[in-house]
C-alpha cells in the first residue's frame, strides 16, 4: 500500500502543484516559506527546511544558534486558488530535535491541548472586515467611483461595483471549502466583511492567515491592493477580526456554550459565563495581543472624526447582543463574540490566549456579573466607575505595560514570545512616539 506521502505526491501531481510552501506564521502572523519541488515532498514533510530565526522578529535567536526546521501539518494542505501550481502547508517549528518553543502554532496547540485535557474543543470563527483599494496619484481611493457616502455599509452599489474582484476571493474561498455565507460592504467606503463558517481554533487560524495573503494577491491580480491594518483612516471605521468562539465536548461536538434556558437571558452556557469571566480578568493583556499594533489603538474608540459610532470596543466588560461591549454574546447565544481582535492580529497567539483565559474562567468557576445591554459609549466615568469597569488599554503602549504586568502572558506564550513579542511592541510604541506627525506641526510650530 502506498504510504501517505505518496497518496499526498499523487494527490497534488495530479492538480498539476509543482511547488510546495513549507511556510510558517511569524510573530505577526504573517507566512514565511521556502518554495519546496514537490519531487522533495517527503523531505519537506520531515522537516527538511531551515530558517535563521535571527532573520524573523519574533524568533529569539543568535545568527550563531542552530536553524530552526519547519514540520509542515498534512491536513493544513491548500493549493492556492489563483496560482494552482504551487501548494501551501502550515507548519510547526522544531529546533534541535525538539518543538520550538516561540513558534505560533505550537503556541496555539498547547493551549488547544490544555482545552482537550479538559475534554473540550475551541471552535473559532473570524470575522474577515478589509479594505480593497486602488493606488492613485492621489492616494489609496476607493474602487469604485461611486464610492462617496457618508453611510455606506451595506450598500448595494458598492458591493455590485465591486463584485468583479470580490466574487473571485468568495469563490476561491468556497472552493476550499470554508463555506462563506455572506459578504457585504462594510461601514467604511472601501471596506468590506467576508463571513464564513467556524472551524476549530487551529484550522481557523490557518485560514485567517492565508486569507490576507489571498485576499492581497487577487487585489492585486485587478491592479488593486488589499489593506489589513486596522485603521486606516480617521473618518473611517476600523477594520475588526471579531473572534466568535465556543467550546465543545471534545467526545460528541456539543456545543457546550448554548443554554436555551439561560436566567440571563442570553442564551449562554454557566460554562460559557466562566470562560468570559476569565476573559475579561486578562483583556488589557489579551489586548497587547490581539490588537497588536500602534495603529489599533486608534480604532478603538467611540467616535472618530466620522459620522456615528466606531462599533469598536473601549471599555473591559461583557453584555448581551449590544456591540458596545468588548464581549458580545450575539442572539440566539452559544457563542461568545470578542470584539476587541483586529484584522492585524496573530490568530495563533490570541487564540492562545484568549482559550487559556477562558479556560482558566472555567477552572476556577468565575462569574463574570450580569451582562451589559445598554450603550457602554454612552456612560460617563463615575458611571463607569460605579460598574467597575475599566478602560481597555488606550494605547499600544498601556497594552504592552498590561501584557508585561500579568504573569499570565507569560505562561501562555512562553518565556522566548513573551519577551520577544514585548521587546517588539515595546520598540514599535517607542519609534512611533520617536516620530512627529504633520498633526502636532499643524498644530504647535507656530502657535506660541
Ligand atoms: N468595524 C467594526 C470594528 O472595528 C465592527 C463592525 C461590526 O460590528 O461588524 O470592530
Ligand atoms: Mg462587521
Ligand atoms: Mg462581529
Amino acid at each position: 500500500t502506498p504510504t501517505e506521502f505518496e497518496t499526498l505526491h499523487r494527490q497534488l501531481s495530479n492538480k498539476g502543484v509543482e511547488y510546495m510552501m513549507a511556510s510558517f506564521s511569524d510573530m505577526h502572523g504573517v507566512s514565511k516559506t521556502k518554495m519546496v519541488p514537490l519531487s522533495h515532498l517527503e523531505q519537506m514533510m520531515a522537516g527538511s527546511e531551515l530558517y535563521t530565526g535571527a532573520a524573523l522578529d519574533g524568533v529569539p535567536q543568535d545568527v550563531s544558534d542552530e536553524e530552526v526546521s519547519a514540520r509542515p501539518d498534512p491536513a493544513s494542505c491548500i493549493i492556492l486558488p489563483w496560482q494552482p501550481d504551487v501548494a501551501w502547508f502550515a507548519s510547526n517549528l522544531w529546533c534541535e530535535g525538539k518543538p520550538f518553543e516561540a513558534c505560533s502554532r505550537n503556541i496555539l496547540a498547547r493551549a488547544t491541548k490544555a482545552a482537550a485535557d479538559m475534554g473540550l474543543v475551541m471552535n473559532l470563527g473570524m470575522e474577515a472586515e478589509f479594505y480593497v483599494l486602488k493606488q492613485t496619484e492621489n492616494g489609496a481611493t476607493t474602487v469604485s467611483e461611486r464610492d462617496t457616502l457618508d453611510k455606506p455599509c451595506y450598500d448595494g452599489y458598492g458591493v455590485l461595483d465591486n463584485l468583479h474582484w470580490l466574487s473571485e476571493l468568495v469563490n476561491a474561498m468556497d472552493d476550499l471549502g470554508w463555506d462563506v455565507y455572506s459578504f457585504d460592504h462594510e461601514d467604511g467606503n472601501g471596506q468590506f466583511e467576508i463571513d464564513f463558517s467556524f472551524a476549530d481554533a487551529m484550522t481557523m487560524a490557518d485560514r485567517f492567515v492565508f486569507l490576507r495573503m489571498m485576499a492581497n494577491a487577487i487585489a492585486r491580480k485587478h491592479g488593486y491592493f488589499a489593506s489589513w491594518m486596522p485603521k486606516p483612516f480617521a473618518n473611517r471605521t476600523g477594520s475588526g477580526a471579531h473572534y466568535n468562539m465556543s467550546l465543545a465536548s471534545l467526545e460528541t461536538g456539543e456545543n457546550l456554550f448554548k443554554d436555551a434556558d439561560d436566567p440571563r437571558g442570553c442564551g449562554l452556557s454557566k460554562l460559557g459565563y466562566q470562560f468570559v469571566a476569565g476573559v475579561l480578568r486578562h483583556l488589557p493583556a489579551i489586548s497587547a495581543v490581539v490588537s497588536p499594533t500602534v495603529n489599533s489603538y486608534k480604532r478603538l474608540i467611540k467616535q472618530g472624526s466620522m459620522s456615528g459610532s466606531t462599533w469598536a470596543p473601549v471599555f473591559v466588560c461583557y453584555g448581551n447582543n449590544n456591540r458596545t461591549n468588548a464581549l458580545r454574546i450575539p442572539l440566539g447565544g452559544g457563542r461568545v463574540e470578542l470584539r476587541a481582535a483586529d484584522s492585524a492580529n496573530n490568530p495563533y497567539l490570541g487564540a492562545a490566549m484568549v482559550l487559556s483565559a477562558g479556560l482558566e474562567g472555567i477552572r476556577e468557576g468565575l462569574d463574570p456579573g450580569d451582562p451589559h445591554t445598554e450603550n457602554m459609549y454612552n456612560k460617563s466615568p463615575s458611571e463607569l466607575q460605579e460598574l467597575g469597569i475599566a478602560l481597555l488599554p488606550r494605547t499600544l503602549e498601556e497594552a504592552i505595560d498590561a501584557f508585561e504586568a500579568d504573569p499570565f502572558s507569560r505562561t501562555v506564550l512562553g518565556e522566548d514570545m513573551f519577551k520577544a513579542y514585548a521587546a517588539f511592541r515595546r520598540e514599535e510604541w517607542d519609534a512611533y512616539h520617536n516620530h512627529i506627525s504633520d498633526w502636532e506641526r499643524d498644530r504647535y510650530l507656530k502657535f506660541f
